[in-house]
């Protein structure tokens, strides 16, 4: 198991795979090697034979239909390890060179030219026939192949061990690199297991090293960051979600307390009972919001077209009772065939929010407009307010999580500070981001960016103007 496990570590793998590369390379080299020398041994041989002959057949002399070698060529061609026989016409052996006189005349096809490769009592002797066309007979010129095949050995010995000590060599320098390689891995490890939940804030900080090792600590790193912006973000949206139940839940405690302190008439009981139910509502609209931002944030959208303008022009319609009870002018500018790929329940969500509030913060008879229109691969829908406005730093927390301008006011009007937060998510899920401009006494404008999937021929322009409809 252990072994098994050792294995599959990357150490052993790399290892394992450079020693069998190397392997195949030596052992291929080491072939290749052997094969050439072989074949250039046997060349020279056949090349010293054809030689040899050539020489000979200059010397051999007739006389009286007997063929003869003088001595001293004779001499030379012994000393090079040369032997030979001369064969006369009628077939009989006249001469002999070196050994050849020691050795029974081989049985060559001594008519044509050819080598032939033959063996005798443990020798192995490559021969070389030649006719002689000037006397007729046949020369049979022959050499040992011992020294040949002594080197061809001696290589192949020195070989089969340098390719096993190559071998080892590199593979103990493969493991000592791949451990040197991997060791800062085994410390990242060693730390992230360290790291939990309860020290998300620690880090592996290991910028020294700017190899792929380090570019791997450094993401890692930078994962622990948005996993702890994250967990802190769930924290403090639990938290918050908790305060603002508690203080709900805490007046009712207070309020029951009180009904049971006495006796009560019916009239007053179904009095303070009302007053509860109040509470209760608050408190289900805020769990019903932070649904929605969950769902915001997390549920899969379900993409399919969807027309700006028509989707903008029911909203604006849809708001149009509550802006004119407050004599607001609600306008809006846009094209239909402004088309996206989207889930429309969340983008009616979007932009009922903002709109929702752009009425809600701005006084009686003001003026609330929604402009649509195509900003290079964008739409951007502007929902612009002649309302209170905000200072500029509220301004940058305005999409925190239940962060409300003024708590009080705020609280009056029923929010829970989750609707911009909402918004932002939806416009995320589809590409998309929302943005602010405002200025306190004048007026805000949010800017919804939603980017162009597919866009249709401008058919038409639909100016929709409230104060007709009022
Ligand atoms: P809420 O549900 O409390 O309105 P939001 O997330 O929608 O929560 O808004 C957060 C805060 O931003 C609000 O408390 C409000 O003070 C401020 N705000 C949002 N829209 C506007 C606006 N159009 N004009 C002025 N203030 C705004």
């Amino acid at each position: 198991m252990v072994r098994l496990r050792l294995l599959r570590s990357i150490r052993a793998q790399l290892v394992l795979w450079s020693l069998c590369v190397n392997a195949l390379l030596l052992i291929g080299l080491g072939v290749a090697v052997l094969f050439i020398f072989e074949r250039l041994q046997a060349n020279q041989t056949d090349t010293a034979l054809q030689l040899g002959a050539s020489q000979l057949v200059a010397v051999i002399d007739s006389n009286q239909d007997h063929l003869t070698i003088p001595d001293e060529d004779a001499a030379l061609l012994a000393g090079r390890g040369l032997f030979a026989w001369v064969v006369n016409p009628q077939g009989k052996l006249d001469a002999t060179v070196g050994r050849a006189g020691r050795l029974k005349l081989p049985s060559v096809a001594s008519s044509t030219l050819a080598f032939q490769t033959i063996e005798v009592t443990d020798e192995r002797l490559r021969l070389y026939a030649e006719p002689l066309d000037a006397t007729g007979g046949a020369l049979i010129i022959g050499m040992s192949l011992d020294e040949s095949e002594r080197a061809s050995r001696t290589i192949f010995v020195v070989l089969a061990f340098a390719i096993p000590s190559a071998l080892l060599l590199s593979s103990v320098g493969g493991f000592f690199l791949a451990n040197r390689a991997l060791r800062p891995i085994a410390a990242i490890t060693a730390q992230a297991k360290r790291i939990s939940r309860e020290n998300l804030s620690e880090r592996l900080a290991f910028s020294t090293s700017k190899d792929e090792v380090g570019a791997l600590a450094t993401t890692f790193d930078e994962m622990l960051d948005r996993l702890q912006a994250t967990f802190e973000s769930e924290r403090r949206f639990i938290s918050d979600a908790s305060h603002e139940l508690r203080t709900p839940l805490g007046i009712l405690k207070a309020q029951i307390g009180l009904a049971l302190s006495r006796p009560r008439t019916a009239e007053t009981l179904s009095q303070m009972l009302r007053a509860m139910e109040n509470d209760v509502d608050r408190m289900t609209r805020l769990v019903e919001t932070m649904l929605r931002l969950t769902r915001a944030e997390a549920t899969p959208l379900r993409f399919q077209s969807v027309d700006l303008g028509d989707l903008l022009a029911g909203l604006v319609t849809q708001m149009q009772p509550l802006a004119a009870e407050r004599h607001i002018i609600l306008s809006l500018t846009a094209r239909s065939g402004a088309r996206i790929s989207g889930d429309p329940d969340q983008l009616v969500q979007l932009f009922l929010n903002l709109l929702d509030n752009a009425v809600k913060y701005t006084p009686d008879a003001g003026k609330v407009a929604v402009r649509l229109q195509q900003n290079q691969q964008e739409w951007r829908i502007d929902i612009q307010d002649s309302g209170v406005g905000i200072a500029p730093e509220p301004l940058s927390h305005l999409f925190d999580r239940f962060y409300r301008v003024d708590t009080s006011r705020t609280r009056e009007t029923g929010g829970f500070g989750l609707g911009l937060p909402i918004a932002q998510a939806i416009a995320r899920q589809h590409g998309g981001h929302i943005s602010v401009q405002s200025q306190v006494g004048t007026g805000s404008t949010f800017s919804v960016f939603l980017p162009i999937i597919n866009r249709f021929s401008i058919a038409s322009s639909v100016s929709f103007q409230s104060k007709e409809s009022l």
